[in-house]
């Protein structure tokens, strides 16, 4: 499926959600229930918020960043609060660990009740306990810990909260393990090359040690059951003449054959043989080696080393063939068709968003993905078809026979179909997309790297045109992806060549009509292409990271702006600032703290800053989003949720995670002033929001008319271009003068 089916589809859900009453009539049944859900809903989080300001009170203590686990816990041993480093290395979020004990969440089964007991005994007496705590995280995986917990006690020595520091030290534990094993297998080896000896005198033997004996399955004193017999007794028949050659060349080197036990059963000795004259007697010394374990190791080696080969063929992590194997089996894949008639297909997929999932929830999560990802690829693919792993967060299939291009766009289809569902990592749900590049033979001289030089160009084409979709390569497409690079190669220079604007447009109160504020739109000076806006690089910006230090950047200069107006033109309540929100920058780890910085240096206060982030930013962070939003607004910021209408837009979410204020999208403004079900849309947002305490920005208001219909419906802010387009800030201080009422 395409990206715009599927934001048709989304949208449809959304109308379906959000239908609301006709003007003028009671509100329906159904809406009025959740409504009544929301505020109870919206109590619920009221109380979590007390518990997010505490957590950013602790953040302040910088307990947040620390690598070692931190836990707080109440004189009962309930838990308080955790640290990133607890939900990172136990699999459970913060608000899964509240007000549980560590032994029960943690399931502590690997020790008993004296050992507890000791440890309470101790905490009770006020003193730290220090010791190795085994526990399971939620994935049920052993974690170690060295750990010290200690009492914090008030004035009457009683206990009031206890902490808990604990280190992992898994890698330790298993180095150490991985060491006594390797000991073990020494030991086992020295043991083994201790040699059996046997003395010979014209053939028969005349002595022999006790190793020997046992080594030949014998009791020590059997010794006269082995004592006159032949020496070659104990060897393999067809391993006699072998032994012979070695006499002949009187023993130089060893020879490896095989031994037969008392019972008959074989086992592989290493012999050596040396002539001695002693007291005018010829005798012949044999020393034998047990070499079982050798040969075990050998083969276990050779064990390893067919499995370093895979790996070098294979992607370690998936099991999948790599570059190298891949093309390979596209080329014969090639070969086969080349008579046939019919075409092969290579298809090249990158993931939409891995970067950001690596980068956010670590590369723990990042490696688990993959895996199940692979598992869906390969579970999508028919039999003949095959994926490999180029690498990174890229995968490639090929697919033969195929008739023509929509036999591979169909197989594009089904794997974007089965890697839309989320998937559940740890305790983390990840949404993912990839986007898709096919080529096809049948151009006359393809080649398997031609096959994916241009697969990898519909790929990147694929990714510029909004990414979850495929494209079928076509000649022109080089030249765009060479223009791609070099857009990317031009971006990385962009900000020290201080090539980045903002323009400004006005925010409009709609019951004054007077301007509000300003929403900082980022604009790109390139110096061949001209003034570029953000729809053309932004895109790649976010891909490559470049992202976050243009929105470092964009946060200082609108900040500082804003401040500077505010004492230019002093009004009441002070101009307010909107300010934009990538994906990358919202999963940025320090986010809080950047921000704050940026207000601290432009000395802006917190209260005139709006960060505006759209839906599907928030719903692809989801598993941080709340904590991190209600950091944000204990900042005392206010948080847009911005192109209201077109991501996920199931209003649940929205008492899910805290917003101030709703933008409504432009695509349902445009359709005021005409009557129709989408303005009804508007209307019952407005609606909805005002009970939920939430304020709402009309987008893209163009004419009189949308203008008039937002009003009557009590819509509080708007934006767009009957008002004013987004204009340099030379030209908007010029509008702040004139002091405009609309
Ligand atoms: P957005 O946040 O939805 O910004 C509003 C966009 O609508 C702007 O496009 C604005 O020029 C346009 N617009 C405003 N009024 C009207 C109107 O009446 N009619 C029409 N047709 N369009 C109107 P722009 O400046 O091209 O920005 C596009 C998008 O790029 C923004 O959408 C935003 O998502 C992103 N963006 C812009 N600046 C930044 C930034 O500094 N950081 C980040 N992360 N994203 C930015
Ligand atoms: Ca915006
Ligand atoms: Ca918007």
């Amino acid at each position: 499926m395409s990206a715009t089916d599927d934001a048709t589809r989304t949208r449809s859900q959304a109308a379906a959600q959000v239908t609301g009453p006709a003007p003028g009539a009671e509100l329906d049944p159904a809406i009025a229930a959740t409504l009544e859900e929301l505020r109870s809903r919206l109590a619920a989080l009221e109380a979590q918020a007390e518990l997010a300001t505490w957590r950013s009170e602790l953040a302040a203590a910088a307990l947040e960043n620390v690598g070692d686990v931190i836990e707080i816990t109440d004189a009962d041993g309930l838990l308080q609060y955790v640290n990133p480093a607890f939900e990172r290395l136990t699999g459970y979020a913060w608000e899964e660990a509240i007000g549980r004990t560590p032994a029960s969440l943690l399931r502590s089964d690997q020790h008993d009740e004296a050992f507890f007991d000791a440890l309470w005994a101790q905490l009770a007496a006020g003193r730290m306990w220090r010791g190795r705590l085994v526990s399971r995280a939620k994935t049920g995986e052993l974690l170690h810990f060295e750990s010290t917990v200690s009492p914090i006690l008030d004035e009457d020595g009683r206990v009031l909260h206890m902490v808990a520091i604990k280190r992992d030290i898994g890698e330790l534990m298993r180095a150490e393990a991985a060491l006594r094993e390797s000991e073990e297998r020494f030991r086992r080896l020295a043991e083994a090359s201790f040699e059996g000896v046997a003395i010979h005198e014209r053939g028969r033997m005349v002595d022999v040690n006790s190793r020997l004996l046992a080594m030949f399955g014998y009791e020590a004193d059997d010794v006269a059951l082995v004592v006159g017999r032949r020496g070659m007794d104990l060897v393999a028949p067809e391993h006699h003449e072998r032994v012979r050659e070695h006499e002949r060349r009187d023993g130089v080197g060893p020879v490896e054959v095989d031994g037969l036990r008392r019972d008959g059963s074989r086992f592989p000795i290493e012999i050596c043989t040396r002539d001695v004259a002693i007291d005018g007697r010829r005798l012949r010394v044999t020393a034998v080696r047990d070499v079982s374990d050798r040969r075990r190791t050998e083969a276990e080696l050779k064990e390893a080393e067919a499995k370093l080969r895979h790996e070098a063929a294979h992607h370690a992590l998936t099991g999948l063939p790599n570059r190298g194997r891949f093309l390979e089996q596209v080329r014969a894949a090639i070969a086969r068709q080349q008579t046939s008639g019919q075409l092969v297909a290579v298809l090249l997929l990158d993931l939409d968003r891995f970067k950001i999932v690596n980068e956010s929830l670590g590369h723990a999560v990042g490696d688990k993905l993959l895996v199940d990802i692979t598992r869906r690829i390969v579970g999508a693919l028919g039999p003949r078809d095959m994926a490999a792993h180029l690498g990174g967060d890229e995968f490639a299939v090929v697919v033969e026979p195929v008739e023509d291009a929509s036999d591979a766009q169909a197989i594009a289809e089904r794997l974007q179909g089965d890697l839309a569902v989320p998937f559940t990592v740890g305790a983390h749900e990840v949404f993912t997309s990839a986007s898709i590049g096919i080529a096809l033979t049948g151009a006359g001289h393809d080649t398997a790297e031609t096959l994916l030089r241009d697969a990898e160009a519909a790929m990147y084409r694929a990714k510029a045109m909004g990414k979850a979709r495929h494209v079928v390569f076509d000649t022109t497409m080089h030249l765009r992806a060479v223009e791609l690079l070099q857009l990317e190669s031009d971006l990385r220079r962009a900000l020290e060549r201080g090539e980045f604007r903002l323009h400004y447009q006005p925010i409009v109160a709609l019951d004054e009509g007077n301007i509000v504020g300003f929403e900082a739109l980022l604009r790109w000076e390139h110096p061949e292409r001209g003034l570029m806006a953000p729809g053309a690089f932004i895109p790649v910006a976010e891909e490559t990271g470049l992202m976050v230090p243009i929105g470092q950047w964009v946060m200082r200069e609108a900040c500082r702006q804003v401040r500077e107006w505010q004492e230019t033109f002093p009004s009441d309540p002070p101009l307010m600032i909107s300010v934009n929100l990538s994906g990358r920058q919202f999963a940025q780890q320090d986010l809080v703290q950047q921000i704050t910085a940026t207000l601290g240096e432009t000395r802006l206060e917190a209260r005139h800053l709006k960060l505006e982030m759209t839906e599907s930013i928030i719903m692809d962070n989801a598993e941080f989003a709340t904590a991190l939003l209600s950091e944000l607004r204990s900042l005392d910021l206010q948080l847009f949720m911005d192109d209201f209408g077109t991501g996920y837009s199931s209003l649940s979410y929205l008492h899910r995670f805290p917003t101030d204020s709703l933008k409504i999208d432009r695509s349902f403004v445009s359709t005021l002033g005409t009557p129709g079900r989408r303005s009804e849309i508007v209307r019952t947002i407005v609606h909805l929001a005002r009970n939920l305490g939430m304020s709402v920005v009309a987008e893209g208001v163009e004419t009189a008319a949308q203008l008039d219909d937002l009003r009557l419906m009590g819509c509080d802010y708007g934006q767009g271009y009957f008002f004013s387009r987004p204009i340099p800030s030379a030209q908007a201080a010029d509008l702040l003068g004139e002091r405009p009422r609309w």
